[in-house]
């Protein structure tokens, strides 16, 4: 029987129609990340890098991108593979990534995120290539591995001047060049670093690997290593920094990937890890078979030549992880901008409010605290800012990855059950949060070089009030924290047990301080209400009445319709 389709009247046809999609918000995409954070632009303008603006106002655009925001997914989804030889099997360690990584690198070195602050070194400089990273990070974070390791090798290049002359040109060259071929053929090379073994992270001194030197030995000379690494990231760099031991002791060494006879150095990749975050990035474990290497700094002082790249490694993952919080707050606000439940948009409801107003503080607090080291790092010649450097970096890098999990989770539950999908963002920025805090020295080896930097030089502490100083009166919350804070270093007793406890409150001290000196009335008003005086609860959404949450959430929200 032939079925009489005309006889279907067009109304019963909509019976075919399920529903419509509604309440739902706009993808947060194809807008500007830079002019939609207030907190960055005045932070730059602050900072000495007012010059960088326009800069920053096409960055933010391409951050921004829906195209460039799928790279990010694109490198995440696609998980580096390891080849170990090429189908005639010669040996070749390759590491295959998705074009959308090589795409990343390749924005990221255009815009000398690995290389500014050394190429044109000046005022802000150090803040504005911050405030790019910062945006970048916030697009996908995992390929700023290669990133800062490139960038940070470079102080610690230096103390070996024959080899600085031989690599930085390269190392700070703006194009990207991934070929698996010696550096020699190569304008632009990245940088890694190979420190951790199997029996010992932290305690680098603990380290098996030996050196050998084929001449006369000393700094700059040639050397073999021999021995093993646990964790050797972004294994397909040009370069790493390496320690091993020289019969003089620990030491630093620069091992190229190839020898300059153009065959392949004797490292061999073993297996890549299988990480619960940042998979964009390869990470791997590497046997080192009579590699050859040249000493770099003074033999025996292998620990402080490398801290030299640690240190400013630190400082990237602070700008790492604040991106990260912004852009876990940006999607969350922006959600409940456009999401209503019960009757009204969730960010008119003070319950959410309360939420999304403590977000935005600790994002902003983040950043601002971020800033400020990074303003430090570009007045290194001003005794204040060196000293305050010293005890801001592992007190910031401490504090701010920590702050990052939890922030990541809870700006997720703001978007409910579709936060938890693989095609939101958030579950990638929760898997990253917690990488930040554990390499370059996990939390409690921050809290222990904050207490080593105090006792070698008490100067530093010093300094660090002074700073906390500036912003004196401002705030009777703050001037009695900041007080109590005091009398706590007076007393040495049990200080390593105390150790969380004292970084903890010089990380929210120096926070207050910035806020009060330079932010809002709103968000430093709250920030000293719910950090600085305890309200008996510990989960964000803690703020007390009476802080302006409409205020800080309307100034955090970037405006996507
Ligand atoms: C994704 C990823 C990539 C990495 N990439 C690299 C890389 O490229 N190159 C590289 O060299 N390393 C790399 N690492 C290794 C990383 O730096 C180490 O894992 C880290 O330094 C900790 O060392 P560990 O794992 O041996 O832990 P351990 O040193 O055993 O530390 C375990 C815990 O003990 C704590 N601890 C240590 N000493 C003390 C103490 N005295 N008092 C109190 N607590 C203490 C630590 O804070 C930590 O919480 C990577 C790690 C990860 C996760």
């Amino acid at each position: 029987m032939n079925a009489d389709h005309s006889a279907v009247e067009p109304e019963d046809r909509h019976l075919a129609v399920t529903h419509t999609v509604t309440n739902q918000p706009p993808a947060l995409e194809n807008y500007n990340l830079f002019s939609q954070d207030k907190a960055l632009q005045e932070g730059l303008i602050l900072r000495d890098a007012a010059w960088a603006q326009q800069e920053l106002v096409e960055f933010g655009e391409l951050t921004g991108r829906a195209e460039t925001i799928d790279l990010g997914f694109k490198a995440n989804e696609n998980k580096p593979v390891f080849n170990t030889h090429d189908r005639y099997g010669h040996r070749i360690d390759e590491v295959e990534f998705h074009p959308a990584y090589h795409e990343l690198m390749r924005i990221s070195m255009a815009h000398g995120l690995h290389s500014s602050p050394w190429t044109n070194p000046g005022a802000g400089t150090h803040v504005a290539r911050a405030a790019k990273y910062y945006l970048q990070s916030q697009v996908e974070a995992a390929h700023g591995c290669p990133i800062t390791m490139t960038f940070a090798a470079i102080p610690s290049i230096r103390k070996q001047p024959e080899l600085a002359a031989l690599w930085e040109s390269r190392i700070l060259n703006n194009s990207y060049d991934p070929r698996n071929v010696p550096d020699s053929e190569k304008q632009s090379v990245t940088i890694g670093m190979a420190m951790t073994e199997k029996q010992g992270g932290s305690d680098v001194r603990a380290n098996s690997t030996r050196a050998y030197p084929l001449g006369q030995g000393g700094p700059g000379q040639t050397y073999e290593l021999v021995g093993h690494k646990w964790f050797v990231s972004a294994p397909m760099c040009d370069a790493f920094l390496v320690l091993a031991h020289a019969p003089g002791g620990l030491s630093c060494f620069l091992m190229p990937r190839w020898r300059p006879d153009g065959s392949k150095n004797p490292w061999q990749i073993q297996r890549l890890k299988n990480k619960m975050g940042n998979v964009a990035n390869a990470s791997s474990e590497a046997e080192l078979r009579g590699a050859l290497a040249w000493m770099v700094g003074e033999e025996g002082r292998g620990v402080p030549t490398i801290i030299e790249m640690v240190s400013m490694t630190r400082f990237d993952c602070m700008i790492g992880s604040s991106g990260g919080m912004r852009q876990a707050a940006a999607q969350a606000l922006h959600h409940c901008r456009h999401r209503s439940a019960f009757g009204a948009t969730l960010n008119d409801q003070p319950l959410m409010q309360n939420v999304l107003a403590d977000l935005a503080l600790e994002s902003e607090a983040a950043l601002a605290m971020t800033l400020r080291v990074a303003h430090a790092l570009d007045n290194q010649s001003d005794e204040h800012e060196r000293l305050l450097t010293r005890l801001a970096t592992p007190v910031g890098k401490y504090w701010i990855c920590k702050r990052s999990p939890n922030h990541a989770y809870e700006s997720m539950e703001c978007i409910g059950g579709s936060g938890v999908m693989e095609n939101c963002i958030m579950p990638r920025l929760f898997r990253e949060s917690p990488v930040n805090a554990i390499w370059e020295g996990s939390g409690n080896v921050q809290c222990l070089d904050t207490l080593r930097a105090l006792q070698k030089s008490p100067d530093t502490l010093q300094a660090f009030f002074a700073e906390l100083d500036r912003a004196r009166g401002a705030d009777a919350r703050y001037d009695r924290f900041v007080s109590d804070l005091k009398d706590e270093f007076g007393n040495p007793e049990d200080i390593q047990f105390r150790a969380r406890n004292l970084v903890d409150r010089l990380a929210l001290s120096l926070q207050a301080s910035v806020l009060l000196q330079h932010s809002t009335t709103a968000v430093a008003d709250a920030f000293c209400a719910s950090r600085l005086q305890s309200q008996g609860g510990l989960n964000i959404g803690n703020l007390p009445r009476g802080v302006d949450a409409r205020a800080i959430i309307d100034r955090a929200t970037p405006v996507v319709d």
